[in-house]
């Protein structure tokens, strides 16, 4: 196993769920972290318990919607510590609704923060780990990247592409060449505040009646970190985590 002491990784969507969960993760094992989301407030919090406990973090204010702010992220982990190691693409929403409902704001949100937010995040640190000769990228996908079901639509699109950039993006010469890994991670239901988007009450309804148990943050985030701890020659292309009563 590669030890993750004093790597450089960089995360979208560090302020809850399993952004948040990972980030403890990482820093517990001596990761040093460049945290991004919008909620100031919830990173400094982290931060703050991540530095106090021993671990080394920083934080940049970051709407992956904007690819200025993403390469402003990158500048901050060059500036801080001088490298990228990883890149963690997590940031993501999940507004569930049925499409003849017709919440186009909604799908323009999955689009630009699940897909646009991903590319913009690869396009920020791949010059640098192509300088370095060495990086990983690792993006979130989901279940739903690898299925679809009424309801989810424009959600599993937004995965699937993910999935599918990500894999695209493996093949390149260039990569190979810089020797820069890529992980996609698929997690089935964890409990976070993720389906605190959604609005289509007949998606609620549905999600009630559900009697399955989700897994943690803490679940996905020890997967994040097996993907980090192989050695440099070895590659994790992909990873499904399901809670193992999850159809
Ligand atoms: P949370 O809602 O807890 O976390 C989502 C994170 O994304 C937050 O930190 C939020 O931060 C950030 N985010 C949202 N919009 C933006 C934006 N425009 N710019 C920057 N950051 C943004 O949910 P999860 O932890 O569950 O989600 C993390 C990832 O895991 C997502 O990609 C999700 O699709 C994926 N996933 C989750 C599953 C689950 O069951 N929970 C299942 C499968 C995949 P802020 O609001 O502060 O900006």
């Amino acid at each position: 196993m590669a030890d993750l002491k004093d790597k450089v990784v960089v995360m979208t969507g560090a302020s809850s769920g399993i952004g948040e969960g990972t980030a403890k993760e990482l820093a517990d094992n001596g990761a040093k972290l460049v945290l991004a989301a919008r909620r100031e407030e919830r990173l400094q919090e982290l931060t703050d318990e991540i530095n106090k406990n021993g671990g080394n973090a920083v934080y940049n204010v970051t709407d992956v919607t904007s690819r200025e702010q993403l390469q402003e992220l990158a500048q901050k982990a060059l500036d801080q510590y001088g490298r990228i190691d990883v890149l963690v693409n997590n940031a993501g929403l999940m507004p569930l609704s049925f499409m003849d409902k017709l919440k186009v704001d909604e799908w323009d949100k999955m689009v630009d923060v699940n897909i646009k937010g991903v590319l913009y995040g690869v396009a920020a640190v791949l010059p640098t780990m192509r300088e370095q000769k060495a990086g990983h990228i690792i993006n979130i996908s989901s279940v739903a990247g690898h299925t679809v079901g009424p309801g989810m639509s424009v959600y599993s699109g937004t995965k699937h592409a993910v999935r599918t950039i990500t894999e695209g993006l493996r093949q390149e010469e260039a990569l190979a060449e810089s020797n820069i890994r890529t992980t996609i991670i698929s997690p089935g239901a964890v409990a976070t505040e993720l389906p605190e988007t959604i609005t289509d009450d007949d998606v609620l309804k549905g999600l009630e009646n559900s009697n399955m148990t989700p897994i943690q943050p803490k679940d996905i985030a020890s997967t994040i970190r097996y993907a980090m701890e192989q050695p440099e020659e070895v590659a994790i292309n992909e990873i499904l985590v399901r809670p193992t009563a999850q159809q």
